[in-house]
């Protein structure tokens, strides 16, 4: 088990491409730390470069304080796990699951009761004999797993390790895969495309755009208070509200209605400046009644969420959007009012939070 640190980490591709900016890292050792971020933003070019497939062009890689920055990937002690598995197709469960020790020369007795040892964990010993090919998606990814595990590595790589599963069994294997790694406490870096998926697992988690890490924290920290409107915009099954607004006295004028300060923000704004109204669909309610501190409209989309719906409002031509609980959805055409939660809304100035 071991930290991970990057300082000043930087990797530009042949031909120009800087794919990571600088960047400064500290992963506690035992951490579930999640990368989330859009496509070409650096996740993969993050991982790799930790596991040493890529050089760095600059900076430097520490695991457990180790400098591995010029060491290649099978001197660093970590293992990763692609999103395809990478699983060898003409060997059968056993050994693919001790390749690793075969190349670390373990004779092959022990590697047989190693693997044998972390396949029950997995729930795989009645796979053994099988090849990838005989396996569903769900029992290749826990091969894959276990061969993550039978490497005793002081660190865990994923990229994208679920993307290839249903959404049930995505769902099973998330729980399944946190709580694995709670029991062996490893070091666990995870890159996904899912937020759903970070906010679920991850200990901390760092959101990033084009080489830069542009938040780090707890997934309550990101959700609930996004640092800039970037991670604000990114963030959410249904994307955050960011209105244009101008601070008016003691009050908000946004999408042409009188708005409360936001508690985070107040005592820190100036009469006239321009700011950003961020406020999270799920944190406003809804009234077909005019409300005090209401943002009123048209309501002129209703989409089914399931339990709820999202209920888009044409607010003096701009578009607010507030989730209703399932069975006090409005009809398009209606008038309707979205109150924000004071608690909840956020400010933005120059496009970073204002707290
Ligand atoms: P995705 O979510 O789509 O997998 P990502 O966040 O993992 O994307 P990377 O794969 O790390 O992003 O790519 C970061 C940037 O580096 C992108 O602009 C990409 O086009 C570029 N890039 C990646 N690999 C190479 C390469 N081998 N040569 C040149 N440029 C590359």
């Amino acid at each position: 088990m071991a930290a991970i640190e990057l300082r000043g980490l930087t990797k530009v591709y042949p031909g120009g491409v800087k794919a990571l900016d600088a960047l400064d890292l500290v992963i506690p050792d035992g951490e579930f730390f999640a990368l989330l971020g859009p496509s070409g933003c650096g996740k993969t070019t993050l991982l790799r470069t930790i596991a040493g497939l890529e050089a760095a062009s600059g900076g430097s890689v520490l695991i457990g304080e180790r400098d591995v920055t010029g060491t290649q990937p099978g001197g660093r002690d970590v293992a990763m796990v692609f999103q395809d598995y990478a699983l060898f197709p003409h060997m059968d469960v056993t050994d693919n699951i001790a390749y690793p020790l075969r190349i670390k020369k373990v004779d092959k007795a022990t590697r047989r009761d190693k693997a044998a040892e972390v396949a029950a964990r997995l729930g795989l010993e009645h796979l053994m004999d099988r090849r990838p090919g005989q396996l569903s998606g769900g029992q290749q990814q826990r091969v894959a797993l276990a061969r993550v595990m039978a490497t005793q590595a002081q660190a865990f790589l994923f990229d994208e390790p679920l993307s290839n599963l249903d959404a049930r069994l995505r769902l099973e294997a998330r729980t399944f895969l946190k709580k694995l790694q709670r029991e062996l406490g490893v070091t666990t870096v995870f890159v996904t495309h899912d937020q759903a998926e970070a906010l679920a697992m991850a200990d901390r988690m760092a959101v990033m755009e084009a080489g830069h890490i542009r938040q780090i924290g707890t997934p309550a920290e990101v959700f609930r208070r996004p640092a800039n409107t970037f991670v604000a915009g990114f963030i959410g099954s249904t994307p955050m509200n960011l209105l244009d607004g101008v601070v008016r006295g003691d009050t908000l004028e946004v999408a042409g209605c009188k708005v409360a300060v936001p508690a985070v923000a107040e005592g820190r704004l100036s009469d006239g400046e321009k700011i950003v109204y961020g406020v999270r669909p799920e944190y406003m309610t809804y009234s077909g009644e005019p409300a005090e501190g209401g943002m009123g409209g048209k309501v002129a989309i209703v989409e089914n969420l399931g339990a709820s719906h999202l209920v888009t409002l044409d607010v003096n031509d701009v578009i607010v959007q507030t989730v209703v609980p399932e069975g006090s959805e409005p009809a398009v055409g209606d008038d309707g009012y979205a109150v924000p939660r004071r608690d909840r809304a956020l400010v933005y100035r120059d496009g970073e939070l204002v707290s």
